[in-house]
């Protein structure tokens, strides 16, 4: 027997290697092996296990990683969709299936020793105290780790020895399993009697798990055919869910209950929570529904603060199938959950899901294919959901599913804006604090309620605005705003290239204003003037520059609910999922920050991040209130979030995205070249235009009636591009960082598919500058 072998170095080829006589029980597809390359040792994944091999003189597999396959053939099959989608070399794809500590050669259980206590036959022996000591001890607790023993009896391992020599104790070495959360009191709960909406969407998504429905006719018929044909089929309305619900609507208990159910039916799940969601408090939510009495390792928790020993336990309990729950962030879509029954993405407009390296893949989108590989039902959840998949409902490709009330009649928060222009009309600069956010400050303290503060100080170029009329400088062609580039004081478009100077005054003619620059403020500064503004109350910051260590979060969040802080201020960090019941005022400090970064998506961002802060207010007895500063009060996404309305903001940002041939009206693939030498790079990227020019338009064909065909997947296109556009070379955003200059190449299509096909060849053949390289990302969720 041989077996196809993918090595860990991305050469884009599988090699063949024969089977020795002693390891043919142990090879089978997705075994991890190690293999002999030229001089070195590789370690790989089998592929496929032949009885023989095109090639002569095969060398054999030396080692065989773990006793069980780790990538069961799903997960593969998921990893070459991957490859093929994504256009990267399926060795990278298949390498981040399993966790570093699951790929190691060495990583693995943690063996302990252990003492019991053995029958005493005939005579008590006569012990020395020391030792009748500790053996008291054993007796007393039946098992304990040798350790353990040790420490407790305050002895060492050669007397402990000793007992083993008298034959009263046996000492066993055992895998200990490493829990990270051991030492955690979970008190189980109940599941809640629904309210009329929640069950509404429950009996939705439990009846399409009930609904017989075979897995797609390619992937039964063909599975080795199935990785490049499922990129074409379009998932089943009656089996993809977007749960809208507003924040505190109750979605969680959906998820809960509709997990249970997959239980019932013998089946697993998998909940993808955003890394910075998945706090203590989410996983505790998850593991006191079903991690109490004898189901106690049910849920497996895998994310990046566990321990390398820790992820490498909670993989395995999942494959050996004694968790069936996992909850993770974006690599758990690979968990070897078996059978599958559900998929939950909570958060789903969560641009954490993409990989910023490679494979680029977004996990919301990998989710929906592996359900439709493995006939999973797949629900993904949001307060603010992505504008992809609110046009998927629409084109009837998943189905909505609306939570439109808080539960318990909580009130949606009151969201003033204050128009901030007006406080700078004395010339100068733009104040932090506007007084009607000052005296709601104020107030709190004086009630003993607590505040939250916001402010996105993410983004390394910023807009040019002019603080005294809220004009943007945005670009002719493309309806983006230009990012301001200090070093060179130029404007430029990243999209098209245009540039222009940077105006001494405001162009506005009304205005003129001659100060003119955006000058940033973090979140460190508004800590500061708020200490000056308020000497006596407690105020605590909360960003990455505070957040350092893995046991911070917990501690802040701890003592913000127990009210050992008045002032939380935060960024990102603070936007979601916390729930704290005395916090009535929520104020966003420059609500326009976002809205300004040259990104099509700069709106709809604002308004998820608007709408998801302002739910942080309110969630007690008492209504909370928002205060929105913005120095544009006007913008739709700060209008629509004043007012919650969803759907309004989203039909009018549609009209938006579909003049201008925007997702989800299209797919990107945006390609970067970068390199030292911005002559070198910007000379690479032209070339590479001209090449994908030559290539890609003979493929092109524009879609007949572009209204009836929200997307191109209903149309059979073998291997055209639908309505491509080619825009740029044109210098990235961040057009030098860290000493590499970056242009880019923004493709639009209606069908992803055939595109990626036909990059990954053109890509394949072509030769770059030595010092150049280039970055293909499909579907970027940002354009820097
Ligand atoms: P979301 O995830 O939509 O923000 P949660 O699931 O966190 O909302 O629910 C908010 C609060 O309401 C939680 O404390 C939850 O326990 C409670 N809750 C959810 N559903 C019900 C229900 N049917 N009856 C009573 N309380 C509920
Ligand atoms: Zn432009």
């Amino acid at each position: 027997m041989i077996a196809r072998v993918s090595l860990e170095i991305a050469l884009r080829k599988e090699f063949d290697y024969s089977i020795p006589a002693e390891l043919a029980s142990l090879v089978d597809v997705g075994s991890r092996v190690q293999v002999p390359f030229g001089p070195r040792k590789i370690l790989g994944v089998v592929t496929a296990v032949a009885e023989e091999s095109g090639q002569a003189k095969l060398k054999p597999i030396l080692k065989v990683i773990g006793g069980q396959t780790l990538v069961t053939p799903k997960v593969l099959q998921l990893a070459r969709w991957i490859a093929d989608y994504y256009c990267c070399a399926p060795e990278t794809a298949l390498k981040s299936v399993l966790p570093e500590a699951v790929r190691k050669e060495d990583a693995g259980w943690r063996e302990r020793l252990f003492v019991r206590p053995l029958p005493v036959s005939g005579e008590f022996p006569k012990l020395p105290k020391r030792q009748q000591e500790v053996w008291n001890l054993v007796e007393e607790r039946r098992e304990i780790s040798l350790a353990e023993l040790v420490e407790l009896a305050k002895t060492t391992a050669a007397t402990v020895r000793k007992l083993e020599d008298h034959g009263l104790v046996e000492i066993t070495s055992e895998i200990s399993e490493r829990d990270p959360y051991a030492r955690e009191i979970i008190l189980a709960t109940q599941p809640l009697v629904v309210n009329p909406a929640q069950a509404a969407a429950l009996e939705k998504i439990t009846s399409a798990m009930d609904a017989k429905n075979d897995a797609c006719p390619v992937m039964r018929e063909k599975p080795e055919a199935a990785a490049s044909a499922a990129s074409r089929l379009t998932p089943h309305a009656s089996r993809t869910f977007l749960l809208h619900g507003v924040t505190g609507s109750g979605k969680t208990e959906v998820y809960l209950q509709a997990i249970a159910h997959a239980l019932e039916h013998g089946k697993g799940a998998i909940v993808l929570v955003p890394e910075i969601s998945l706090t203590p408090q989410t996983v505790e939510r998850f593991k006191a529904r079903f991690s109490s009495g004898k189901l106690q390792t049910l849920v497996a928790v895998l994310h990046s603060h566990l321990s390398a020993g820790e992820r490498h336990d909670e993989w395995h309990k999942i494959r050996q199938g004694r968790a069936r729950i996992v909850i993770g962030a974006r690599s758990a879509i690979f968990a070897p959950v078996e059978p599958l029954g559900l998929i939950i993405v909570d958060e789903e407009h969560e641009h954490t899901y993409k990989q910023e390296e490679a494979p680029r893949y977004h996990a919301r989108d990998v989710a929906i294919m592996r359900g439709q590989m493995e006939n999973a039902v797949v629900v993904l959840g949001s307060a603010t959901p992505s504008l992809e998949s609110y046009a998927n409902c629409k084109k009837g490709k998943f189905t909505l599913l609306d939570l439109p009330e808080r539960v318990d009649d909580q009130k949606m928060p009151h969201v003033r804006i204050v128009d901030m222009r007006q406080s700078v009309r004395d010339g100068k600069g733009p104040p932090i604090f506007s007084p009607q956010l000052k005296e709601a400050i104020t107030q709190r303290l004086e009630r003993k309620e607590q505040t939250i503060l916001f402010l996105n100080r993410r983004g390394y170029s910023t807009s040019l605005q002019c603080p005294k009329c809220g004009y943007v400088a945005e670009c002719p062609n493309c309806s983006v705003s230009l990012t301001y580039h200090r070093a060179e004081q130029k404007l430029a478009c990243h999209i098209c290239g245009h540039t222009e100077i940077v105006p001494s005054v405001c162009p506005e003619p009304k205005c003129k204003n001659p100060a003119i620059r955006f000058a940033g403020t973090g979140t460190q500064k508004v800590e500061d003037i708020l200490g000056k503004l308020f000497p006596h109350a407690r105020i605590q910051r909360m960003d990455a520059d505070v957040m350092k260590r893995k046991d911070d979060y917990r501690r802040v969040l701890g003592d913000f609910r127990t009210g050992k802080i008045d002032i939380l201020i935060g960024t990102q960090m603070i936007a979601k999922g916390l729930h704290f019941p005395n916090v009535t005022l929520v104020g966003i400090i420059y609500a326009d920050m976002a809205l300004h970064q040259p990104d099509f998506r700069a709106g709809e961002r604002t308004f998820q991040l608007l709408t998801q802060v302002a739910g942080r207010a309110g969630r007690g007895d008492v209504e909370g209130e928002v205060f929105v500063q913005a120095f544009t009060p006007f913008h739709p996404a700060i209008q629509y979030a004043r007012r919650h309305d969803f759907v309004g903001f989203y039909e009018q940002e549609l009209a938006f995205r579909e003049q201008l041939k925007y997702p989800p009206f299209s797919r990107v693939a945006l390609l970067t070249l970068k390199g030292r030498n911005e002559e070198k790079v910007k000379f690479a990227a032209e070339h590479l235009k001209r090449e994908l020019e030559k290539k890609l338009i003979e493929r092109q064909v524009q879609s007949p009636k572009p209204k009836d065909l929200a997307d191109g997947t209903t149309l059979d296109l073998g291997h055209r591009i639908l309505d491509l556009i080619i825009a740029g070379p044109a210098p990235a955003p961040l057009l030098r960082a860290e000493n590499f200059y970056r242009y880019q190449i923004m493709l639009r299509t209606r069908a992803m598919s055939a595109l990626s096909r036909e990059l990954a060849q053109i890509i394949q053949s072509l030769t770059l500058p030595e010092d150049v390289s280039l970055v293909v990302d499909i579907d970027p969720v940002s354009l820097s």
